[in-house]
C-alpha cells in the first residue's frame, strides 16, 4: 500500500513519508493507492478491543510500519488520558444512537486522532532516518489546534505553531489553547478566519524560499491538520468500533446497514467514515451536516461547489469553514483518476471560486445526504434533546442530529442512524445558555444539567496565559520566521 497524490504528481510514497510530509509537493492531498477491505464477519471483529482494532484497522494502511511500531502507538495513545474506558462509547439516548468521541484530553473529537499522530511522526521520523526536526504547522477552527499542542507538547524533535481565528472560537476553547505548557508550542491569533489560515499555512508549505530556509535551520515542516494521512487512518477505527458495539448490545445483527450524521467542516471525519464503507462497513447513507455555512449542503444538492458567499461566525465555530480540503479526496474518487480534470476543479476554485460537476459525476454522490442547520435550529435541539431525555449535546453535535432528524423526515428510513457526537458541551455551554453569560457558564451548565464538569475544565481557571501573539494574515509567515529564530 502506497500513497499518492490527488493531482497526478508521478510518485508513490510509503505511509510514514506521506505521513512526515503532510501535503505532496504538487499540493495535492496524498490518498491511498487502493482501499483495503475488513472483513465484520472476521473472528476477532466483536471481541477487539478499541486498541484492538484500532490496529487492524490501521495496519494495511500503515504497511511499512511493523506490528511493533505499529501496536507500540496505540498503546501510548489510547490510554487513560480518555477519561472512558470504552474511548469511543455508544450512548443510546431515545432511540438515537450517539457516538461520543470526546472523552479525550481536549474534549473534541481531534483527540481520536491526534493522540496518535506524534507517536506515527516520531516513528517515521526513525523510519526514514530524517535528521531534521519537525515543524508542525497548523490551522485550526478551534479543536485541532488545542487537541496538536496537547499531543506534540515536549515530544523531542517536534515543534508545533498553531494559527486559530482570534474572533472565531469559544471562550474556552481559546483559553485551552492560550494556557497550552511546552517549550516547542507556539499559538497565533489572526485577524480573519479559518479558511485564510488554512489557504496562508499550505501556501508556506509550498514556498520554496521558505522551506530553503528551514532546511538551513535542520528543519522541516509537516501538518497536523486532516490534509495529513496520519490524522486520517486513525478516524476510520471509530466507525467500525460503533458498529461493533451495536451488534453487541443487540441493537442491530452483524450485516445490518447504519447510516451516520456527521457534523462536517473541513470533510475530515465524514471522509474517515466513507473510507470505511468503501473497506465493507454496512454504512448506507453519509449525512453530511452542515451549519449555516453551509457550502457542501449545496454542493451535495447541485453537483457545485461555490465559496463565493458570506461567511459567518457561528455558535458551532469548528464548523465555520468554506474550504472544506478533504473533499478533494472524494473529487479524486469520483473523477476515477482523471487527474487533468481534478486540477480543473481545483484552479476553478482557487481562481474563480466555485466548480460543477457533470452529470455522470454527480451520480457518484448518491451515497451521501446532505443538509444543515441555522444557529436558531441548533439552540432549539439542543434544549429539545435536554427536555427529552436529560442528555447534554454541544452545539456541533445538534447540527448532526437535526440534519439526521431532516433525513428520516425525507427518507422515512427503516435503518438506525449514528449521529457523531464531537465535542463535550462544557468546549461550548452558552449555546445550551441560551444567552452570553459571562461569568461562571461552566457552573451554571452545571446546576442546570447535573452533567459532571470534566477535571481539565475545571483546572482551566488557575492555569496561566502563555501565549500573546496576534497577526495579521499577511504575517503569518514572517511570524512563522521569528518563532522558529530563520
Ligand atoms: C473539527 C470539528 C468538526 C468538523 O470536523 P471535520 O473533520 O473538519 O469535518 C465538528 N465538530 C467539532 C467539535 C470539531 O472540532
Amino acid at each position: 500500500m502506497k500513497y499518492k497524490s490527488t493531482r497526478g504528481l508521478n510518485e508513490e510514497v510509503t505511509a510514514s513519508q506521506a505521513i512526515l510530509n503532510g501535503l505532496a509537493a504538487d499540493g495535492g492531498l496524498y490518498i491511498p493507492t487502493q482501499i483495503p477491505r475488513y472483513e465484520i464477519t472476521n473472528q476477532r471483529f466483536l471481541n477487539n478491543t478499541y486498541q484492538e482494532l484500532a490496529f487492524d484497522i490501521m495496519k494495511p494502511f500503515l504497511e511499512d510500519f511493523s506490528e511493533k511500531e505499529l501496536k507500540s502507538c496505540i498503546v501510548q495513545a489510547y490510554d487513560e488520558k480518555f477519561t472512558n474506558e470504552l474511548i469511543a462509547p455508544i450512548k443510546k439516548i431515545g432511540s438515537d444512537y450517539y457516538l461520543e468521541l470526546f472523552h479525550g484530553p481536549t474534549l473534541a473529537f481531534k483527540d481520536m486522532a491526534l493522540s496518535i499522530l506524534p507517536y506515527l511522526m516520531t516513528t517515521s521520523l526513525k523510519k526514514q532516518k530524517i535528521k531534521e526536526d519537525v515543524v508542525i504547522l497548523t490551522a485550526t477552527s478551534g479543536d485541532t489546534g488545542k487537541a496538536a499542542m496537547e499531543g506534540f507538547s515536549d515530544v523531542t524533535h517536534t515543534k508545533i505553531i498553531v494559527f486559530y481565528p482570534k474572533e472565531g472560537v469559544s471562550a474556552i476553547q481559546e483559553r485551552q489553547m492560550l494556557t497550552q505548557k511546552g517549550e516547542n508550542t507556539f499559538v497565533v491569533g489572526i485577524n480573519g478566519n479559518f479558511d485564510e489560515a488554512q489557504t496562508a499555512v499550505k501556501e508556506m508549505f509550498n514556498d520554496k524560499e521558505l522551506n530553503q530556509l528551514l532546511a538551513n535551520n535542520k528543519l522541516r515542516f509537516s501538518s497536523a491538520n486532516s490534509i495529513n494521512i496520519g490524522r486520517l487512518v486513525p478516524q476510520i477505527v471509530y466507525y467500525f468500533y460503533a458498529y461493533q458495539q451495536l451488534v453487541l448490545s443487540k441493537e442491530i445483527t452483524l450485516g445490518d446497514k447504519i447510516n451516520v450524521s456527521v457534523p462536517t467542516g473541513n470533510f475530515g471525519n465524514i471522509l474517515a467514515a466513507y473510507y470505511a464503507k468503501k473497506m465493507g462497513l454496512p454504512i448506507e447513507t453519509l449525512i453530511c451536516a452542515s451549519n449555516k455555512n453551509n457550502v457542501l449542503t449545496e454542493f451535495f444538492k447541485t453537483g457545485t461547489y461555490d465559496k463565493n458567499r458570506d461567511f459567518f461566525v457561528t455558535n458551532s465555530p469548528s464548523m465555520d469553514i468554506l474550504i472544506s480540503s478533504n473533499l478533494e479526496r472524494l473529487l479524486a474518487t469520483i473523477t476515477k483518476g482523471n487527474t487533468q480534470r481534478l486540477n480543473r476543479f481545483m484552479s476553478d476554485l482557487d481562481v474563480q471560486g466555485s466548480y460543477s460537476l457533470e452529470q455522470d459525476e454527480q451520480k457518484e454522490l448518491l451515497e451521501f445526504y446532505s443538509g444543515f442547520a441555522t444557529e436558531s435550529e441548533i439552540e432549539t435541539v439542543v434544549k429539545a434533546v435536554f427536555e427529552a431525555d436529560k442528555y447534554v449535546i454541544d452545539p456541533h453535535t445538534a447540527v448532526a442530529k437535526k440534519v439526521a432528524e431532516d433525513h428520516q423526515k425525507e427518507t422515512n428510513t427503516p435503518l438506525k442512524t449514528v449521529i457523531v457526537s464531537t465535542a463535550s458541551p462544557y468546549k461550548f455551554p452558552a449555546v445550551f445558555l441560551g444567552e452570553q453569560v459571562d461569568t461562571d457558564e461552566v457552573e451554571k451548565l452545571h446546576e442546570l444539567t447535573g452533567l459532571e464538569i470534566p477535571k481539565s475544565v475545571l483546572e482551566l481557571v488557575d492555569l496561566p496565559i502563555l501565549h500573546d501573539r496576534v497577526v495579521n494574515v499577511s504575517d503569518m509567515k514572517q511570524s512563522v520566521v521569528s518563532i522558529l529564530s530563520l
